[in-house]
């Protein structure tokens, strides 16, 4: 059976329909690529997920059961966390303090302070730092780690490689192995293509609020994909 299991989503925001009869999954463990252009429908998409969506309709079931009414934090509770795009830290707070607002769910596994320390070294000599003095690639870092720490079983990436340097972007996903190993299914949504393709097991290609492309990511040539992200 499917972690997440999607039938039929359609989205809208008033009068305009942003997705269209989508159907997805992913299975415990996996990990799996959203991509597509500015204003394809990525972020709706993952705000259907997480249930901060106001209009939708279509199924949405999460280990069997049906989330497709339920709330973001009723979701969150039940494990499904977001790393929201542009990271949305609590820029008067510490680094531990953002990295300990993850673990209110209440939701208890392997991904302790302790742990995320061991994924980021670096942000155990940061811990009493405001995030708003580190830096980008640490700020993501932080946000990574918020979403762990609420001990997910899905975690919904938003554009984690917006803003930053590629080696920082590299450095960054150089963790997700280890994110993986422990069990977390992951969704990417990613504008860096090959980044997203190279990261994922399975892909789904959005064009204007549709999937123009699914299958294995080492299925289809960086042609075909460009093809379905610009529907050529
Ligand atoms: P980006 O890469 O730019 O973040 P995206 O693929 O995540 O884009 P969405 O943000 O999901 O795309 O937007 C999908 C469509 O829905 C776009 O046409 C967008 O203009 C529209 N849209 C998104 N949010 C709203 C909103 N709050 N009200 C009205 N329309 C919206």
């Amino acid at each position: 059976m499917p972690l997440i299991d999607i039938r039929k989503l359609n989205a809208f925001y008033g009068d305009f329909q942003a997705l269209f009869d989508l159907d997805f999954s992913i299975g415990s463990g996996e990990t799996v690529a959203v991509i597509g252009a500015n204003g394809a429908g990525k972020s709706t998409f993952l705000s259907a997920i997480l249930g901060s969506l106001a209009s939708k309709n279509g199924t949405v079931e999460f280990d069997g059961v049906d989330i497709t009414r339920e709330h973001v934090f009723s979701n969150a509770r039940a494990g499904i966390t977001l790393v929201p795009e542009g990271r949305r830290l609590f820029r008067s707070l510490n680094v531990e303090e953002n990295l300990q607002i993850g673990g209110m769910t209440g939701r208890e596994g392997a991904w302790t302070l302790d742990a995320v320390y061991s994924l980021f070294p670096v942000l155990r000599d940061l811990r009493r730092h405001p995030v708003s003095q580190i830096s980008g690639g640490q700020q993501q870092m932080v946000a990574i780690g918020r979403a762990l720490i609420s001990n997910p079983r899905l975690m919904l990436c938003d554009e984690i490689s917006l803003g930053l340097a590629p080696k920082v972007i590299r450095e960054i996903y150089a963790c997700f192995g280890q994110i993986r190993e422990s069990g977390v299914s992951i969704i990417l949504v990613e504008q860096d293509v090959a980044r997203a393709k190279d990261a994922s097991d399975r892909l789904y290609c959005l064009l204007e609020g549709r999937f123009s492309l699914t299958g294995r990511s080492d299925g289809f040539s960086m042609d075909e994909i460009s093809d379905a992200y610009f529907g050529m």
